[in-house]
């Protein structure tokens, strides 16, 4: 019970930079030069430690995409895609392997309601020493209406929301990358901020390592219902199917 929460640091919390409501706030990661404590590189793509480490008992390190402050990852080229998601599947796994961590958590916010606070282009790779993740997992919350497949490759729509309403699901092997992971990663983020039947602004990507399986949640982010943040009780709407064929419909 004890390992339940992670711990924040406020006093750091304070100082962080914030420049998705305050556009006035210069951009840290557009300073290049000024990055310290650099961890790998490879062209545009920088992997560092966090100057703000606000969790507690975690080893926090930042992953920025690109060098475009105003890119995002629904229009990135397949070439830069494919490089970038390659390079942060390697470094997170590399980091689990250490066997440092209880487990390593990889995510991206994206959008005002992401929880995210710098709007340039970047994930994050967070070691936890006393959290493991996947005790909260199961295969099952992966579980969807099929959208594609193509070899061990597979795009789904959660009939079992975690959190409730829409959320995408992309799986492969842990053996090899494969590129229709990050093509279908990509269809699903840019269907969220282009074609969802709500305005959306916002959305997580959260990837998980459970037995040999790699996934990707994709989540559209509005404001968190309140059965959930009473109850914990996640909503599932009834449009599913409906969702899965206007996809299907625009990128296929
Ligand atoms: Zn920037």
């Amino acid at each position: 019970m004890e390992n339940s929460h992670l711990h924040f640091n406020t006093s750091i919390g304070i100082k962080k930079p914030e420049n998705i409501r305050n556009k006035q706030q210069a951009c840290p990661f557009c300073e290049r030069d000024q990055l310290t404590d650099l961890i790998a590189v490879d062209g545009p793509i920088i992997l560092l430690k966090n100057k703000y480490p606000v969790l507690e008992n975690a080893y926090q390190t930042v992953l920025i995409e690109t060098d475009d402050c105003h890119g995002e990852l629904s229009t990135y080229p397949k070439e830069h895609l494919h490089r970038l998601i390659r390079f942060g599947i390697k470094h997170w796994l590399d980091l689990e392997e250490t066997g440092r961590y209880r487990s390593v958590i990889f995510f991206k916010n994206h959008g005002p309601l992401s929880g995210g606070t710098l709007a340039h282009p970047h994930m994050q790779i967070i070691g936890l020493d006393d959290i493991d993740y996947k005790e909260r997992d199961s295969h099952e919350m992966f579980n969807g209406i099929v959208i594609a497949e193509k070899d061990s490759v597979r795009f789904t729509l959660s009939t079992k929301p975690r959190v409730g309403f829409y959320e995408f699901n992309i799986e492969m092997e842990d053996s090899s990358y494969q590129e229709g992971f990050s093509e279908y990663l990509q269809i699903a983020v840019h269907y969220i901020l282009n074609h969802f039947p709500f305005k959306a602004t916002s959305y997580n990507l959260f990837f998980h390592h459970i037995d040999n399986k790699i996934y990707a949640k994709v989540v559209s982010r509005f404001v968190t219902t309140p059965l959930y943040i009473g109850y914990g009780i996640p909503q599932v709407p009834n449009n599913l199917e409906w969702m899965a064929e206007e996809v299907k419909r625009i990128y296929y």
